[in-house]
């Protein structure tokens, strides 16, 4: 047997955070076996990776053996999930293996998903299922690659049982990489709780981790609060961008340090439409596509009411910061929003935010209804500028809808002056011209399913650049075929 892998672990959380969290050990799997390997998170982590591949690998990522240095624990955290508050959720299905210094001396967690039933498992099973575990791996490098902030896959490792959902699935076990695991609902967990000291203590720790610079500064937890309002708006805005829909998003879903977190029901949109929703849970709505900024506003309101005691010893000006933050929260995410759009569209940033701020919410209207994919409209522009007049039309099922948009936004280009060739280089370097597809993420999860993990492979490395064009991979590029109707995503998988 290979020797096991070695972790240089510092854990913090389990150190500084007794009270937060159940000490607890993965399951015993019956045959666990490693099926994919992140090699290039594991040399960023300082990772052997023949040694996590191995079988006492295999051990470690499913959670049945804890390696030296470790503190496997299960994290205690409340929600609201869909509005509706959970005092008590947790890892239900997870542990905290240990924390460790990636190369560039960032403080990374090892998490297990799917690693059999905690303390907080309610009714739940404690497992995972491959197809839904490969989902979030392929999600989570085609953010990174995208530059989108998230959590990554460093593995993926059946356990060698069937385990029920729909049918009988492959079990399986995501090894999780993230900057924290530090959730809203964390606060949540000891603000409901009126356990004010816990919150305090959680925030210093927070403060600590995600932001060292504010560790002693007077109104340190005022400015956090804004740090991670600031973090969300800017991921808010990227998803926006790229056309994500992440689904579920629960208090308990969103992080403090801004990276994207459970990829469970997300889908990217296709044909671009404000009510895109895809999880078949979300019955009304609530997490669509174009309520992602009210959502994570409407979240972060509920941050800052677990940190009230904190902002300061008067509780009506404790309330005024807050919602003065909250309220900001608004224009915050719109310039983040507008700076990602100038980029998108080529547009060099000016003094009247106003104008800009028109033109896009007018691309945006005439694009509503018209079929337009969104990932291909924005790789069209830079063709338009490139001088292929039909190029933005033909994205439209009325070509003449755009006419008039078309216009305008050539002559504020013309206006700014420049070379339309290296700003349309420019404007393909953050339109990317492949996404992950609902169809091809499909087709390559069924085929993993069924054992074959070529699919899976392929789409990998095509989304691992996103940006570039590459001959042959034209089909990529497309949207779904009409037969594969509308895309339906499932939570809790
Ligand atoms: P999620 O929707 O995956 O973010 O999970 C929400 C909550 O449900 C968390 O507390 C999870 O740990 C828990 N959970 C989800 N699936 C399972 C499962 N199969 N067994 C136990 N707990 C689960
Ligand atoms: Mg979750």
């Amino acid at each position: 047997m290979a020797a096991v892998p070695q972790f240089a672990f510092d854990n913090s959380y389990a150190q500084e955070l007794d009270g937060f969290y159940v000490p607890w050990q993965g399951e015993a799997f019956p045959a666990p076996q490693v099926v994919k390997l992140n090699t290039a998170l594991a040399a960023e982590l300082g990772l052997d990776a023949a040694a996590l591949g191995s079988e006492a690998g295999a051990a470690v990522l499913s959670g049945a053996l804890a390696p030296e240095g470790a503190s496997p624990l299960a994290m205690a955290y409340a929600g609201h999930q869909f509005g509706g508050f959970s005092p008590q959720l947790g890892d239900g299905r997870a542990i905290l293996v240990g924390e460790m210094l990636d190369q560039a001396g960032q403080r990374r967690d090892l998490h297990l998903k799917g690693s059999g039933r905690t303390p907080f498992s309610r009714g739940g099973d404690g497992k995972a299922v491959l197809g839904p575990v490969l989902r979030e791996y392929l999600m989570g490098e085609a953010m990174q690659a995208l530059g989108i902030p998230t959590t990554r896959a460093l593995a993926v490792t059946l356990t060698g049982e069937r385990v029920r959902r729909d049918g009988w699935e492959p079990g399986a076990v995501l090894a999780r990489i993230a900057s924290s695991h530090l959730r809203v609902g964390t606060f949540q967990f000891f603000a409901a709780r009126g356990e004010s000291a816990q919150v305090r203590k959680l925030a210093d720790y927070a403060i600590a981790r995600h932001d060292p610079d504010l560790v002693g500064k007077p109104e340190a937890y005022h400015a956090f609060l804004r740090r991670v309002m600031d973090r969300q708006a800017r991921l808010i805005a990227q998803w926006m961008q790229v056309g994500f829909v992440h689904g579920v998003m629960n208090t308990d879903n969103m992080t403090l340090s801004g990276e994207t977190i459970d990829y469970g029901p997300c889908a990217f949109i296709d044909s671009y439409s404000e009510t895109a929703v895809f999880s078949s849970i979300d019955r009304q709505g609530r997490y669509a596509f174009g309520n992602q900024p009210g959502i994570a506003r409407w979240n972060l309101a509920r941050l800052a009411e677990t940190m009230l005691p904190l902002l300061a010893s008067d509780e009506d000006e404790a309330i005024r910061l807050a919602t003065e933050d909250i309220t900001a929260f608004g224009a915050q995410y719109e310039a983040y929003w507008l700076t990602g759009m100038r980029r998108k569209l080529g547009l060099a940033a000016q003094a009247e935010a106003e104008a800009d701020l028109d033109l896009v919410a007018g691309l945006y209207a005439v694009m509503e209804g018209q079929g337009v994919d969104h990932t291909r409209l924005f790789r069209a522009m830079a063709r338009r500028l490139e001088g292929d007049k039909s190029a933005l039309r033909s994205e439209f099922t009325d070509p003449e809808a755009i006419a008039e948009w078309e216009a305008s936004w050539l002559a504020r280009i013309t206006a700014q002056g420049g070379d339309n060739s290296g700003r349309a280089a420019a404007m393909d370097a953050v339109n990317p011209i492949y996404i992950p597809r609902n169809h091809l993420v499909e087709e390559a999860l069924s085929a993993a399913t069924k054992g074959d993990l070529a699919p899976f492979e392929a789409l990998l490395s095509v989304l691992a650049d996103p940006f570039t064009q590459r001959d042959g991979l034209e089909r990529c590029a497309q949207p779904a075929p009409e037969d594969f109707g509308p895309y339906e995503t499932f939570c809790g998988t």
